[in-house]
């Protein structure tokens, strides 16, 4: 730790902007965790459990700036001023992002505003819920023998207006990892069909990757629309490598959705 300046002024403290991983504590970095532990200030999404929040130390602040359940969340302008005003005060502050923090998590504006203050801060990688989803679902996102590429793409864009522009991203030698896909799949379907995709790409879709409730389903880009629609957070894959023939499964806790399942969500669709 530095020590204080001369000038009699509190040091500024650090902020480090860390990925907690896709749910499961124990996919933390051992960086993260130890920087939890020791931080005074936790700043989190809500993505991110319980069980990780509980290795803050007794005395931290943890608050959750989510955003999820709309007005109840913090704006990215309170979020920037909460980082920077606590960093004033001198303390160390960890801000929490489910996953890795510069995939889909506004890292850039939050790094554009700790620069512009002049706040130190310090970048901390993630498992990234693409990564933990492929372990999941026991697949290779590439394959020399099928993808020779992986196109990390968000459906719904930031501000959940605009959809992805798939012309430009279908190529049969590519794996699709699709953040927030929505619940209309159907239009999902005609999308990529559209740009190219063929009906029998393999897909397959993963909710609350790595976590105890942890559910996949696949399916075809052509049958996208029978997905049912499943628990937030989800992902999507789509590609040869996604294909269920050659799959292991991985995960102890991940099972498919059962047939049953299945019947019960097109009954309650
Ligand atoms: N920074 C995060 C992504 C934030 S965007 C990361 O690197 O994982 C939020 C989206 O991520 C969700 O809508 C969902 O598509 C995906 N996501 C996050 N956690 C997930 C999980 N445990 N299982 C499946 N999808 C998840």
């Amino acid at each position: 730790m530095k020590s204080a300046p001369q000038t009699g002024q509190s040091p500024v403290g650090k902020v480090y902007l860390v990925g907690a991983g896709p749910g499961d504590p124990d996919l933390l970095t051992v960086k993260a965790q130890r920087l939890i532990a020791h931080a005074a200030v936790v700043l989190h999404d809500d993505l991110v459990p319980p069980a990780i929040l509980a290795l803050a130390a007794p005395h931290a602040e943890v608050a959750s700036v989510g955003k999820r359940f709309g007005a109840q969340g913090s704006t990215q302008t309170e979020i920037n001023e909460r980082m920077i005003a606590s960093a004033r005060r001198g303390l160390q502050v960890v801000r929490l992002k489910g996953g890795d923090p510069g995939i889909f998590g506004r890292l850039a504006e939050e790094i554009d505003a700790l620069e512009t203050a002049g706040i130190p801060y310090e970048i901390v990688p993630g498992i990234t819920a693409g990564i933990a989803a492929a372990a999941s679902l026991g697949i290779s996102l590439t394959d020399r023998r099928k993808a020779a590429r992986v196109v990390v793409v968000a459906n719904h864009q930031a501000h959940g207006d605009a959809s992805a522009d798939w012309r430009g991203l279908i190529r049969e030698d590519s794996t699709l990892v699709i953040y927030m896909p929505g619940h209309d799949f159907a239009a999902l379907r005609d999308q990529l069909l559209a740009a190219g995709c063929a009906a029998d790409m393999p897909s397959a879709i993963v909710s609350r990757a790595s976590a105890p409730d942890e559910r996949y389903r696949f399916s075809t880009v052509g049958e996208l629309d029978k997905l049912a629609s499943v628990d937030s957070p989800s992902i999507l894959l789509v590609g040869r490598s996604i294909d269920r023939t050659s799959r292991r499964a991985n995960s102890s806790a991940g099972r498919a959705f059962d047939e049953a399942e299945l019947l019960l969500s097109s009954l309650e669709a």
